[in-house]
C-alpha cells in the first residue's frame, strides 16, 4: 500500500445538493463541487502564491473532518478535498473563509509556480494574470466561455509551463529590453497554433479579442477548435514583425532541489498526488521548523517548499522521504498517473494504486520518466485525461490494456486482476532484454510494437 493511502471503506452515498453544483462539465469549487465515486470533490486554487506551512495543516485537518482525510495535487497543481458531503461543503467553505484562505473562482488562469522570484524566469507572469482575472470578473463577465476554459501565462524560467495544455497560452519573449507575449491556442507550448506576438502593452487587449471569438463561436468553443485565420486577421495591427524569440522547452520536474537565489526551494512529490492527514501535517510541521515560510503548489502533483536555507534543505529532504513523500524527479513512481480506484472511488473497478506499487516493486524498466503509464479505475481516465504510453483501465470485462492512447480508448488486451502483476513484470523484463543501447522504455515500446505486449500478456495468462 502506498504510503499515506488508506481503503475508505463503503463509498458515502452522495447527498442532495443543488442541481447547479453538480453540473457537468465546470471545474469543481466550494460553490459548484463535483460528485464522484466517493462524495463530492472540490478543486481549489488558492488567491496567494503560496501559503504558510500552517496553512497547509489547518487544510489538512479540515479535509479529515468535513472529506475522507485525503488531499491531491492535481497535475495542474491544484488542491483538491474528496469525500465531501453536501452538509459538509458549506461547513469546509466556512472554516476556509475564517481562516482568511481564499479560491479564484471562474477561468483558470494558471501562471508558473515560482513567478516572481525565478532569477531565470523571462517576465513576472502574475501581474498580468491578475489584470486577466479582473478583466473577467468585471468587463468580461459578460463572456459566454466553456466553463472549462484555461489560460496559461507562462513568464518562462526554471520551472515553466511549457508543457501544459492550455485553450489559450501567453507566452513571455524577450526581445532587446522589450516583452513581448507570444499568444497561440490549443495545446502546450510546442503544440499551440500561434496566433499573435504583442508588445507587453497589448496582451490584454490581444487576449480580450481571442476571449470575445470564443465567445462568438458558443458557450462550449474551446482553443483547439478555433479558426487561428481570423484570429490573426484580428490581431494583424498589433502584431510584431517576425518573432523576437521562441518559447522555451518544457522545464524539469518541479521535484527535487531549486535554487533560488540565496535560498533553497524543495520540490516535494505528493506519491501519486494524495496524502493523508497525518503525514501532512507532520511534513509541514516539519517543513516550518527547518525554517519553510511559504508552500507554492506545482504542476505535476508537487509542493514547493519556500525559505529554506541551502543547509536545510537537505534535511528538509530527508523529512520528507522519511514521512513517505518524493523528493527526487527520479522516483519511479512519478512516471504513474493513477486515479483513486477502487480505494477511494465507486466508479473504480479495481484498487489502482495497489497496481501502482506493484510496478513501481517489479517493473522499474517501464519507469524511467520517458511516458507516463496511466492506471485509470474506469474509462473517465480522470487522472490524465490525455494519451499515455500504456494505460491501464478497469472496464466491466477486466482490466484493458491500452497502447498510446486514452484510459477509455480501445484496448489491445484485457487482463484479470490476478494477471496484471504478472504481465506487466514480463513486459518489463522484455523491454530490459531487447532495449538497444541509450534508448528508452517508451522509445522500445514504440520500435516493438504491440507483437510484444501481447507476448508478454499470453505469458502473464499461463
Ligand atoms: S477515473 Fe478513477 S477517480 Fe475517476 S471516476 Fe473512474 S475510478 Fe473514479
Amino acid at each position: 500500500m502506498s504510503p499515506g493511502l488508506q481503503r475508505t471503506g463503503n463509498a458515502p452515498a452522495v447527498p442532495q445538493v443543488a442541481a447547479a453544483s453538480l453540473r457537468r462539465g465546470a471545474c469543481p469549487s466550494l460553490a459548484a463541487p463535483m460528485q464522484t465515486g466517493d462524495g463530492l470533490l472540490v478543486r481549489l486554487r488558492p488567491t496567494r502564491p503560496g501559503l504558510p506551512p500552517s496553512d497547509y495543516v489547518l487544510l489538512a485537518q479540515l479535509a479529515a473532518e468535513h472529506g475522507n482525510g485525503l488531499l491531491e495535487v492535481t497535475a495542474r497543481g491544484n488542491l483538491q478535498i474528496r469525500g465531501l458531503r453536501g452538509e459538509t461543503v458549506p461547513r469546509l467553505a466556512a472554516a476556509l473563509a475564517e481562516a482568511g484562505i481564499d479560491f479564484h473562482r471562474g477561468v483558470a488562469v494558471e501562471t508558473p509556480a515560482l513567478s516572481g522570484l525565478d532569477p531565470q524566469e523571462i517576465a513576472d507572469a502574475t501581474p498580468l494574470a491578475a489584470s486577466i482575472r479582473d478583466a473577467l470578473g468585471g468587463p468580461l463577465s459578460m463572456l459566454r466561455l466553456a466553463p472549462k476554459l484555461s489560460i496559461v501565462v507562462d513568464g518562462g524560467g526554471r520551472l515553466n509551463l511549457a508543457d501544459m495544455v492550455a485553450d489559450i497560452r501567453l507566452d513571455a519573449l524577450r526581445g532587446g529590453e522589450s516583452l513581448f507575449w507570444r499568444i497561440s491556442v490549443g495545446g502546450d507550448a510546442k503544440a499551440a497554433r500561434a496566433v499573435a506576438t504583442v508588445a507587453d502593452a497589448d496582451a490584454l487587449a490581444a487576449l480580450t479579442i481571442v476571449l470575445k471569438a470564443l465567445d462568438g463561436a458558443g458557450p462550449a468553443a474551446r482553443g483547439r477548435s478555433i479558426h487561428v485565420d481570423g484570429l490573426k486577421d484580428a490581431l494583424a495591427s498589433m502584431a510584431t514583425e517576425g518573432s523576437p524569440g521562441t518559447p522555451p522547452a518544457p522545464s524539469p520536474s518541479p521535484i527535487g532541489r531549486h535554487e533560488v537565489g540565496m535560498r533553497g526551494v524543495l520540490g516535494i512529490g505528493l506519491p501519486y498526488g494524495a496524502a493523508d492527514t497525518a503525514s501532512l501535517q507532520a511534513l509541514m510541521r516539519g517543513l516550518s521548523g527547518l525554517g519553510a515560510t511559504e508552500i507554492r503548489l506545482s504542476p505535476h502533483r508537487a509542493l514547493l517548499a519556500l525559505g529554506l536555507s541551502a543547509d536545510n534543505v537537505e534535511a528538509a529532504a530527508v523529512l520528507a522521504e522519511e514521512l513517505g513523500f518524493w523528493t527526487r524527479a527520479d522516483t519511479p513512481g512519478n512516471a504513474i498517473a493513477v486515479c483513486a480506484g477502487s480505494a477511494g472511488c465507486a466508479s473504480g473497478s479495481f484498487d489502482t494504486r495497489a497496481v501502482a506499487d506493484l510496478l513501481t516493486a517489479s517493473a522499474t524498466d517501464l519507469l524511467d520518466g520517458s511516458m507516463t503509464i496511466h492506471i485509470s479505475g474506469c474509462p473517465k481516465g480522470c487522472a490524465h485525461p490525455r494519451a499515455a504510453g500504456l494505460a491501464l483501465c478497469g472496464r466491466s470485462e477486466g482490466i484493458g490494456l491500452v497502447l498510446g492512447g486514452l484510459a477509455g480508448d480501445a484496448a489491445l488486451a484485457t487482463l484479470s486482476q490476478q494477471a496484471v502483476g504478472k504481465v506487466i513484470e514480463n513486459l518489463a523484463a522484455k523491454i530490459r532484454e531487447r532495449s538497444l543501447k541509450g534508448e528508452t522504455a517508451h522509445r522500445t515500446i514504440e520500435r516493438l510494437g504491440a507483437g510484444t505486449i501481447l507476448e508478454a500478456v499470453q505469458q502473464g495468462r499461463q
